[in-house]
């Protein structure tokens, strides 16, 4: 078994606790022993890299990943690619998100039905890199809902199976249970890129998300969902939902029924889209501020700020991440994450970080049992060793190159601790 020491580094364990000088050692594919003095563990047999001026922490879990996704301006870009181009695609886009850091990705949707699937199969079997995947479905919508890109008079299809009612969504979830996605993503709410289904409507009734949640749970596989609405949120949580995104609009009788499935639910806000938005950063791309405004996004961005923030205080457990891969936002970028936290919902960095590693690897260990997310004796070895301080300056995350190693699984997947010794010592 393959043994790999990391000597000397200052440990971030995303336990809570503060980081601390110490050696990890890696075993297989586990972290077999954590010491918090340097040179208690026994070299023998190990590869050793010299961490010393270096921080250790788990890798990334990137909580509402679109592997699909890749410079996308409007759902054209989602349709268009023919399968053969668009898988190659979602394989690249996997090596970006494994490059910057992020070593599991929870897939929200993609774009067609197997993208997920196909690239996850191959990273699981050792032949593409990749972050640890768990698979989203297509996006299930109904008619009329965000997703529905027909109209009367133009057959056209959207990234979507549509479905009206209980047996139709039954099929439908079934459909992608058997086609191998591990995570199947209803579309519940509107949104603000669909007019006729604005962010507070909810075109999808609670009899068909009940549905499909008995569905995937029945094959043991996750439920996502699209939700900005008061109705749409308040849906999910009691239909039992698993994981939910955006969640913007929020009450009392909200908040109450997100802290009752508060040990059960995982939460993305997904702020980077509007974010951007409103800061001018999709201008370039057709999407002014001033557009932005025109669609509701700052309203959206103010209820964000104001619901997240509550959840936060009642220990909801928030993931990062989330509709990266749009041109303005491109994958790889996905650790800006951290900084919003901190910005619009008052997390600490660490706290922020914390959402990243420790309630990431809870998401991804909910299905397959084997733990991560944190330095821990018996975790999967999902490591990076930084060039700098993730703490004190997020942006050293979002560095590729100051990301020495990246290990998944007890894999190096990079090292460049030689090269940072050499440019020590020089
Ligand atoms: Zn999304």
């Amino acid at each position: 078994m393959s043994k790999t020491l990391f000597a000397g580094a200052r440990i971030w364990d995303a336990s809570g606790a503060a980081p601390f000088e110490g050696d990890v050692l890696v075993e297989g594919q586990r972290i077999r022993a954590v010491s918090r003095a340097r040179g208690q563990i026994a070299a023998a047999g190990c590869q050793v890299i010299d961490a010393q001026g270096l921080c250790l922490m788990p890798g990334m879990v990137e909580g509402h990943a679109h592997l699909s996704f890749e410079a996308v301006t409007a759902t054209e870009d989602l349709i268009a690619p023919p399968p053969e181009e668009h898988t190659l695609l979602t394989a690249r886009v996997a090596k970006v998100l494994l490059d910057h850091g992020f070593t599991s990705a929870w897939g929200a949707s993609e774009a067609k039905l197997r993208l997920g699937v196909a690239v996850r199969n191959e990273v699981d079997a050792g032949r593409l890199p990749g972050p640890r995947i768990r698979a989203g479905s297509l996006e299930i919508t109904v008619t009329g809902g965000m997703g529905d890109e027909s109209k009367l008079h133009n057959p056209r299809k959207g990234p979507s199976i549509i479905v009206d009612g209980p047996e139709e969504m039954r099929k439908a979830v079934r459909l992608c249970c058997r086609e191998g996605c591990d995570n199947i993503k209803l579309d519940v709410s509107g949104d603000p890129f669909y007019p006729n289904t604005p962010a507070h409507s909810t075109p999808m009734s609670f009899e068909e998300i009940r549905m499909a949640v008995d569905t995937a749970h029945s094959y043991g596989r996750k439920v996502n969902a699209h939700t900005r609405s008061i109705a749409g949120t308040q849906a999910c949580l009691r239909a039992g939902v698993d994981v939910l995104y955006h969640c913007e609009y929020s009450d009392e009788a909200t908040l109450d029924l997100f802290e009752e499935a508060r040990d059960r639910v995982f939460v993305a806000p997904t702020v980077s889209l509007f974010h951007t938005i409103a800061n001018n950063e999709a201008a370039g791309n057709g999407l002014s501020a001033e557009i932005g405004g025109y669609m509701g996004i700052g309203a959206l961005l103010e209820a964000s700020a104001k619901t997240h923030t509550e959840l936060r205080k009642r220990g909801i457990r928030h993931v990062i991440g989330g509709d990266y891969g749009f041109a303005w936002s491109p994958n790889g970028t996905n650790a800006r994450d951290l900084g919003f936290f901190v910005q619009y919902y008052g997390y600490t960095p660490a706290e922020a970080l914390g959402c990243a590693t420790r309630n990431g690897g809870d998401l991804m260990t909910q299905v397959s049992g084997d733990k991560l997310g944190e330095i821990r004796e018996g975790y999967l070895a999902d490591l990076l060793l930084v060039d700098g301080d993730p703490l004190a300056n997020f942006s050293h995350l979002l560095d590729p190159a100051r990301l020495v190693v990246i290990m998944k699984d007890g894999q190096m997947y990079k090292n460049q601790s030689g090269a940072v010794q050499r440019r020590a010592a020089a």
